[in-house]
């Protein structure tokens, strides 16, 4: 192995001893630049530097020259730099520049909280400037839900508003998230945007990564085929640029971010923020400057670990950083009011990082959730003893949910092998798999508060693309079927449900040449963008309905909403159908009975759920899904090819009553 040319190995392999994190971890939490009327202190965390020296400039663009004043910086204890400005800077841009080994180098402020365009330059900013009129009265609106009483939508925030059928003025923006009266091609009759996510009756909106990302240029005007999902972090406690209406100007993007929060907020709707800890976009930020090769995991000749796929895994066994990402999320619940974190990747997290930062943020507001990746990835651990935040270290972790691959996989099929099929296409290799997801308790979990259950997301085939990729030649309508009886087992199993944003409109990620894009991540808003005017196809609008009714359904019985194991395998049990491709389960509400069938074979079936002599009322068949009796039937009951059927027997003094 070749030693690093980056970095200084002896340096750099002191950084895990015991000394080193004795001697300079610190605790305090003043680092950045701390405003206020009469004065400015800079505090920069670098043991290592030999020099550091604080720069000022008016404008906030790394290519304008527009420098006002340089001057250096006092190293003070546990190797902290300060810098005091005795006047009012309100708004002033800066930098910093380390000497290091002799090299100097200028990077931007890893605790800023604004900077300009592109990142390069912090900002010092008065943060009460920025709040919106009675930010002060903003809350959570489903502070008190329980985590399985939730329906969470996972979005990109440009996706949602990127197509003009959207008929939302600020395309691409934050503020595009907020908008309401807005319907499909501006015609009123079908609602899109806010008021549509609303109308189908989520609770919490789950933004793909919104801090400032690197890959952007957010000194150009509007390009349609730049694009990113956001997965390339560079300032860790800004908003990205490119979603404000002016990411030239610091304080802008702060100011529409905590808008639309707050207009989401009053609109019922709860803000979770995907963030991404286990690795930066590359070695340039701003951290890695400040204290070269302390962020990441090397072996002690200096080759990168690389788990994330990413090109770098975050040290977070490490104080300085662990402490850097307690303190990220915690600055993110607090000064914008977020109710929610996704962590990518968490799996490369170590626990004790998790679970402090689960600490800080009880003490901020109840109920903030946390829920993340939990894959198990090959990482170079800095320390030894280390505990991974994975799915099998899930009970380690205090109230801490991890996505479900098992479901995912169980219902469509793996995400590698795109031609391979799942359930819902009539492959029963998950059956086993799918019957411990429906109860919420896949083998790594003990509570379905654990369990994030899923059928699609950003990443891999969209749900619908996924479906055709697997069946080949399938027509339209047996696609349709296989997409609800997928959602329908999402919704009607034990654990959190989580959503795709445009899985309700059959949304695909087809290219300008009709391939199917898996990997999104940089394609244009011609794949990426969520296309309204579907709904106003009636087929596209029945699939949107089935949605709606479904989630309206399990929010009318809280038995698909328990969190308590031992009280889950009381009150349900499977039926046995003496074939795999049927699914069918009792669930034991107060006095009532409700059963669930899930037919993933392409033809009709009988399923004795009860004699022929009772009276069941269907309320989800293979064409709709709610509140209202669709059909009656007696116990032993035809459940069509490819579909869900849901029912509850009708009862006299709770008996149930016969048709004799
Ligand atoms: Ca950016």
């Amino acid at each position: 192995m070749s030693k690093s040319k980056r970095y200084n190995m002896e340096i750099v392999n002191k950084y895990s001893t015991k000394e080193f994190e004795d001697k300079y971890t610190y605790t305090e939490n003043d680092l950045g630049a701390n405003w206020t009327k009469d004065k400015t202190v800079f505090k920069i965390w670098s043991p290592v530097a030999e020099k550091m020296s604080l720069n000022l400039y008016r404008t906030g663009n790394a290519t304008e020259d527009t420098l006002i004043s340089s001057q250096e910086m006092k190293l003070e204890d546990k190797g902290v730099w300060t810098a005091c400005v005795k006047e009012d800077i309100k708004n002033v841009y800066y930098t910093y520049t380390s000497v290091i080994d002799g090299v100097s180098s200028e990077f931007c402020d890893p605790y800023a909280k604004a900077c300009g365009v592109n990142g390069k330059r912090a900002m010092v900013i008065n943060l009460e400037e920025t709040n919106p009129d009675n930010w002060d009265k903003d809350s959570n609106p489903n502070e008190k839900l329980p985590l399985c009483e939730s329906f969470i939508y996972e979005l990109h925030t440009r996706d949602f508003s990127a197509d003009k059928s959207s008929d939302i003025k600020n395309r691409g923006k934050f503020l595009g998230l907020a908008e309401t009266g807005t319907t499909v091609d501006g015609e009123g009759k079908i609602k899109s945007g806010l008021d549509h996510i609303k109308e189908l009756g989520i609770t919490h909106l789950h933004l793909l990564p919104f801090y400032d990302y690197a890959t952007i240029d957010e000194s150009k005007e509007y390009d349609s085929k730049e694009y990113n999902w956001g997965y390339d972090p560079l300032n860790y406690n800004v908003p990205e640029g490119s979603y404000s209406t002016n990411p030239f100007d610091g304080d802008v993007r702060i100011r529409e971010l905590k808008e639309t929060i707050k207009e989401l907020h009053e609109n019922g709707i709860s803000v979770i923020m995907d963030v991404v800890y286990n690795h930066t976009y590359n070695e340039d930020f701003c951290f890695n400057k400040a204290v070269p090769g302390y962020f990441y995991r090397m072996d002690k000749d200096g080759v990168m670990s690389d788990g994330s796929a990413c090109g770098n895994d975050t040290a977070s066994e490490r104080s300085m950083v662990s402490k850097y990402f307690v303190d990220s999320v915690l600055y993110w619940a607090k000064e914008y009011h977020i109710d929610g974190f996704r962590f990518d990747l968490v799996g490369l997290i170590d626990v004790d990082t998790i679970n402090k930062i689960r600490e800080g943020l009880d003490k901020i507001r109840p109920n903030i959730m946390m829920y993340g990746e939990g894959w198990t990835l090959n990482t170079k651990l800095t320390k030894k003893n280390v505990l991974l935040a994975t799915q099998k270290n899930v009970d380690k972790l205090n109230n801490f949910a991890m996505f479900s691959d098992n479901i995912r996989d169980a219902i469509k099929g793996s995400v590698f092998e795109e031609d391979e099929k799942g359930f819902i296409s009539g492959d029963t290799e998950g059956y086993d798999e799918l019957k411990k997801s429906i109860l919420g308790l896949p083998d790594w979990s003990s509570t379905p508060n654990e369990v994030v259950n899923y059928t699609s997301c950003h990443d891999n085939y969209t749900l619908f693309d996924k479906i055709h990729l697997c069946n080949e030649g399938i027509s339209f309508e047996q696609a349709v079927k296989q997409n609800l009886l997928a959602i329908s087992i999402v919704m009607l199993s034990q654990g959190i449900p989580l959503m795709h944003a445009g899985e309700e409109m059959l949304r695909t990620k087809e290219d300008e040449n009709g391939e199917y894009v898996s990997d999104s991540v940089r394609s244009s808003d011609y794949v990426n963008s969520i296309k309204w005017d579907n709904l106003k196809k009636k087929e596209y609008y029945d699939v949107y309905e089935y949605y709606k009714g479904l989630i309206a359904f399990r929010k009318a019985h809280k038995v698909f909403m328990m969190s308590d194991a031992k009280e889950i395998k009381k009150k349900i049990s499977f039926i046995d159908t003496d074939d795999e491709k049927v699914i069918a389960y009792k669930l034991i509400e107060d006095d009532k009975e409700i059963y669930v069938i899930f037919n993933a074979d392409d033809k009709e079936r009988d399923v004795k759920i009860g004699s022929e002599n009772d009276v069941f009322k269907c309320y989800i068949n293979d064409k709709k899904a709610g509140n209202s009796e669709l059909e009656s039937c007696n116990g032993v009951v035809s459940v069509k090819g490819t579909s869900c059927k849901v029912l509850i027997p009708v009862l006299n003094n709770g008996s149930r009553i016969s048709y004799n």
